[in-house]
Order: C-alpha cells, then sequence, then structure tokens
C-alpha cells in the first residue's frame, strides 16, 4: 500500500517513521503541500491518502482524488467538518480517523490557556524580563470555588470537567448527550444557564451546522462580566467580529483560543504582512488580554505517537477489508 502523507511536517515524519515499523505493508512518501484541488493531481500512483485539519477535502479535491484511483482517506486527527462525506461516498473513498489519541493533551492545554488568561502570564513573562518586577495589571481571580462552564463532554470535555474539579471548581455542563461517566460531580444545565453561571467557559463539542458560531453577540452578551473564554476546538464555533465586539465591551477578562476562524487560510504560515494586517486574527491579537496559540492542542509526544500509531492501523483494517469504529460516515 502506498501513501501520499499531505502536509508532512518534521514531528509528524518522526512519530510515523517510529511507529511504521510495526507496519511494513504500508510506504509513506511525505509531502510539504496541503491537500487541496491544485495538489490533489500528486497522489497519481498512490492507494491511499493522509491529511489533516487544514487539509481541503471538499467535493473537487476527492473528486480529483477517485479520478487518480485512491479509496482511502486517512485522518490523521479528530474533526472532520473539511470533508465532504457525502461525495466521499459518491466516489467510495472510505475516511478514516483518530477520534480520541489523547483527549488530556488537548485539556491540559485548554487550561493552561485559561490560566495563562486568568494570571496574564505572557505579561508577567515580558515584565520581568524587561526588569520590570512590578505587578501592575496582573490581578487574576482564584479558579478555587468558582464555576466552569464546559460546552461538549465527549472525550476532551469530560477530561476538562475532570481537570477542573482537581481545582476545586463547580462544574456545569452543556451537551446534546449528556456524560452519564461524570455525572458524579458534573451538573448539566441549558445552554442559556451555562453562559450566565461561568467564570471559565471552554468549548469541547465539534464544529456543525448547529455548533457554527455558537459564540455570537447574542451568546457573549448572556455571559458574566469578567469571564474568561477558551476555544481549543474548532474556530468556526466562535464568531471572531462579535468576539471583537465583546473584547470592546469588557466582557472578558480574557480569551485564550487556540484555533481561529482564519486557520484555514493558514493565516500564520503565510506570513505576509498584508494578510496579518487585514486578518481578524491580527485584530484579536492587538488586545492584551487575549491569548492565541497556533492549533497546538494536540502537540504531545503521547498524542502524536498515539495518532501514528491509529492511523496506521486504520490503513491495516482498510488492507485487511476490517470493520473499524474510526470510519467516518
Ligand atoms: P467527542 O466526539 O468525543 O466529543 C464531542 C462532544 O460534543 C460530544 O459529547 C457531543 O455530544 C457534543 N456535542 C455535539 N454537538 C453538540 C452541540 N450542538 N452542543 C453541545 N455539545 C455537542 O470529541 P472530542 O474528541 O472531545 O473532540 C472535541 C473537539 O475538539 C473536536 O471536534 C475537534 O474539533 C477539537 N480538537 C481540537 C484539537 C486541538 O489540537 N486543539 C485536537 C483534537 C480535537
Amino acid at each position: 500500500m502506498k501513501l501520499l502523507f499531505y502536509d508532512a511536517k518534521n514531528y509528524d515524519v518522526e512519530s510515523f517513521t517510529a511507529t511504521q515499523r510495526e507496519f511494513p505493508d504500508v510506504e509513506i512518501e511525505y509531502i510539504k503541500s496541503d491537500l487541496e484541488p491544485r495538489t490533489a493531481a500528486l497522489a497519481e500512483g498512490f492507494d491511499a491518502v493522509c491529511a489533516f485539519v487544514s487539509s481541503d477535502a471538499g467535493r473537487l479535491t476527492l473528486r480529483l482524488l477517485s479520478e487518480r484511483g485512491i479509496r482511502l482517506l486517512l485522518l490523521r486527527c479528530a474533526g472532520f467538518n473539511n470533508v465532504d462525506l457525502e461525495a466521499a461516498a459518491e466516489y467510495d473513498i472510505r475516511v478514516m480517523r483518530v477520534p480520541g489519541y489523547s483527549p488530556e493533551a488537548v485539556a491540559e492545554h485548554a487550561i493552561a490557556l485559561a490560566l495563562s488568561c486568568n494570571r496574564k502570564l505572557y505579561k508577567a513573562y515580558n515584565k520581568v524580563r524587561e526588569n520590570d518586577f512590578s505587578l501592575n495589571g496582573l490581578m487574576g481571580f482564584n479558579f478555587y470555588e468558582k464555576t466552569a462552564g464546559i460546552i461538549g463532554t465527549g472525550k476532551i470535555g469530560a477530561a476538562m470537567c475532570r481537570i477542573c474539579r482537581g481545582f476545586g471548581m463547580r462544574v456545569i455542563a452543556y451537551d446534546v448527550v449528556p456524560n452519564d461517566t461524570l455525572a458524579e460531580f458534573v451538573e448539566y444545565i441549558p445552554l442559556e444557564k451555562l453562559l450566565s453561571d461561568s467564570d471559565v467557559i471552554s468549548l469541547h463539542c465539534p464544529l456543525t451546522d448547529d455548533t457554527y458560531h455558537l459564540v455570537q453577540l447574542d451568546t457573549i452578551r448572556q455571559m458574566k462580566d469578567g469571564v474568561i473564554l477558551v476555544n481549543t476546538s474548532r474556530g468556526a464555533l466562535v464568531k471572531t467580529e462579535d468576539l471583537i465586539e465583546g473584547i470592546r465591551m469588557h466582557k472578558f477578562a480574557g480569551v485564550g483560543l487556540d484555533v481561529y476562524e482564519e486557520e484555514a487560510g493558514n493565516v500564520f504560515e503565510d506570513r505576509s504582512d498584508e494578510i496579518l494586517e487585514h486578518s481578524t486574527t491580527a485584530r484579536l491579537l492587538s488586545f492584551p488580554n487575549v491569548m492565541i496559540t497556533s492549533h497546538q492542542g494536540f502537540f504531545t509526544r503521547e498524542a502524536l505517537s498515539a495518532i501514528a500509531s491509529t492511523t496506521l492501523q486504520n490503513c491495516a483494517d482498510f488492507l485487511q477489508g476490517r470493520e473499524s469504529g474510526n470510519d467516518v460516515k
């Protein structure tokens, strides 16, 4: 089986090379370009392709891949909102993903963002390096006995609930399907109540038609003044223009984002000044209480190794015609 690996970074090559020894039937070629219609033709002569959250696996890409005989799209990530599943079924391309490689990796990053925003660690770091040891502008609040509102309590949201409980927080949650394993300490409540009661709100639901722009002016207005908002899930859960307005209204003590709407356009990888100047992400960065990281929630040794194993196991299951719980349909 010949696998074309799109958008390969050095760390991908390292983790997949280390794991590949256990899967001798899979031969991998790594390329730097991401998957999109213009690069689909590169899959000529391969049996499968491996893509990421940033890839464009829309109808046109899938048609071009299928014309080149590709029957398997391996997503080395959990989210699959960038794949046109209807088109994949039509073109007979099996789509497989890595549903839960390390929920703790993302949840730990979410709490890191919440804490950094609260205690202004980025500001403190810079101040001290410039020999300014004053505490001006660094005041935060205790998380202990405050309320954490978790939206989406699947694998990552559940890990976040456990972390917040460890801080001694009251944990409330909203999900369309409550998670029974959390019943002992998580109180499920309607979304409106979660928004108005939470001191820290963390988003852990997938991006769907129902959750698109879940955070917009209406929902922001329902939040407590001085709330901390964290999004490590998908950028488009938050309407950036409205978030900027909310920040201007002084709604937030802090906003921590690992994902942002313009991510698909690779604002930060394509660092042209003009793009940066006009991007809403750059406007967000101009606020002192916003902290943005570059979609690194998943980026731990353990998670990368689990991603490589599951992706190659998915490949092996495909080769042997085995059913898998990792199919996306
Ligand atoms: P999961 O499928 O285990 O959990 C998602 C939860 O969201 C489920 O409990 C589901 O019922 C709930 N949900 C679905 N629709 C909802 C709605 N309308 N309102 C409220 N809840 C809703 O997924 P997961 O593994 O916990 O991952 C969550 C998200 O995290 C992924 O979809 C992905 O976008 C994101 N993610 C980010 C990174 C990163 O590096 N930042 C890494 C992995 C995943």
